[in-house]
């Protein structure tokens, strides 16, 4: 018999599935609190519920599924988790902490499917794509590695489907894992914490419009004309920027007082960073009239990508040409980029090859 991904189900499938052994509801409440508030990994832990239960829970069910393969942490405090599905496949978190709040960086996918050309996950190609349950776990795992386990997070946590993986392609996956979350009973993670972030899968923007309490959303932009944009972003070939924009314009009208939704735009040096590319840009969002704000993303390099990172110089001056035109653009500092954390990194890279102080590198075999 297959078993239940205990960590995949809301508490009222949880209840369902405790009344299915001929256990009371309360049971349920115990299990969810145990998995999502004390954030216990086995069932071990659960040592308020009687043993013949947990014999029994054992014989049906999993707590979790993923393992830790190795932790990498950067000079900038920034965490990469290497983990592993059951069935063998990478998946790749982040934990960036900021000052005033942590971000958890989660993939939605094992590999992706799309093939941008300046990113390192598009390697891997798809592996498979996440199931709701290790979409939390997770969370779980990297909240656990930075606080201890069960421990209240001094500040607060953000969280973005930025990792590997289309999220738009995990869609039902990410909107189930999202709803667990936002359990006041477990993490407490509501979806105004969480971004999301597409490549431009167009129907489920326009489906995530009509969502009532739906995340925040990024759009992956890479370059201001089909031309471009189809030779680094192929997902273009099939969704061009103008079905793009005007699914964008619709979503714009499901934005709460204050809310903005961001456009990402990776600089590549040479390709897509001209002053002649901004205006560009800025004239594409200003036609469609969209209020938006672009964030500015240099190059994380790697192997075997052929692209280098914008000058500073070049950043600047991208930057001061869409403000210029009306256009609120801000440059993203990369974090994590000396351990493959960073931004289109992430391809299950077990030591960062070219990593500048090895000595930094912790490797964690559990
Ligand atoms: N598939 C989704 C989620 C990935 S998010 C998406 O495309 O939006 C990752 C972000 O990093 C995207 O904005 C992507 O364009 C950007 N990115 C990918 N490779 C990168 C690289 N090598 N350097 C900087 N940013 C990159």
């Amino acid at each position: 018999m297959e078993q239940v991904h205990l960590t995949g189900l809301t508490e009222a499938e949880l209840r369902e599935f405790v009344k299915s052994m001929g256990e009371p509801d309360y049971r349920a409440r115990q299990i969810f609190g145990a998995l999502h508030r004390r954030r216990l990994r086995s069932l071990d832990g659960m040592t308020d519920l009687p043993k013949e239960l947990r014999a029994a829970l054992a014989e049906r069910a999993a707590v979790s599924t993923l393992t830790v393969e190795s932790r990498y942490i950067s000079e900038d405090g920034t965490r990469r988790y290497l983990l592993k599905t059951h069935d063998g496949l990478p998946v790749e978190t982040v934990f960036i902490p900021e000052e005033r709040r942590d971000t958890v960086c989660f993939s939605s996918q094992s590999g992706c499917p799309l093939q941008c050309s300046f990113c390192l996950t598009a390697k891997l190609g798809l592996l498979r794509t996440l199931t709701a349950g290790e979409i939390v776990e997770q969370i779980v795992v990297a909240l656990n590695d930075a606080y201890g386990q069960g421990a209240r997070t001094p500040r607060g946590t953000n969280l973005v489907a930025m990792g590997a993986g289309e999220p738009f392609l995990a869609y039902d996956s990410l909107m189930k894992a999202l709803r667990i979350m936002a359990a006041e009973t477990g993490l407490h993670i509501v979806p105004n914490r969480v971004t999301v972030s597409t490549a431009g899968i167009v129907p489920r923007i326009r489906e995530l419009a009509t969502v009532p309490d739906r995340p925040h959303l990024a759009i992956s932009l890479a370059a201001p004309t089909d031309e471009l944009r189809d030779e680094l972003m192929p997902i273009n070939r099939k969704w061009p920027l103008r079905e793009l924009l005007a699914a964008c314009k619709e979503f714009e009208k499901s934005l709460r007082p204050g809310e903005r939704f961001t456009f990402e735009y990776v600089l590549l040096d040479n390709v897509n960073d001209s002053d002649e590319h901004a205006r560009q840009l800025a004239n594409l969002l200003n036609r469609h009239q969209l209020r938006t704000k672009v964030n500015l993303i240099p190059h994380n390099p790697g192997d075997p990508l052929p692209y280098r990172p914008s000058p500073p110089e070049r950043v600047e001056s991208f930057r001061r040409t869409l403000e210029s035109k009306g256009v609120h653009a801000f440059v993203r500092r990369p974090r994590g980029r000396d351990i493959y954390a960073a931004c289109g990194q992430l391809s299950a890279r077990r030591a960062a090859a070219n990593n500048p102080s090895p000595a930094l590198v912790h490797q964690l075999t559990r």
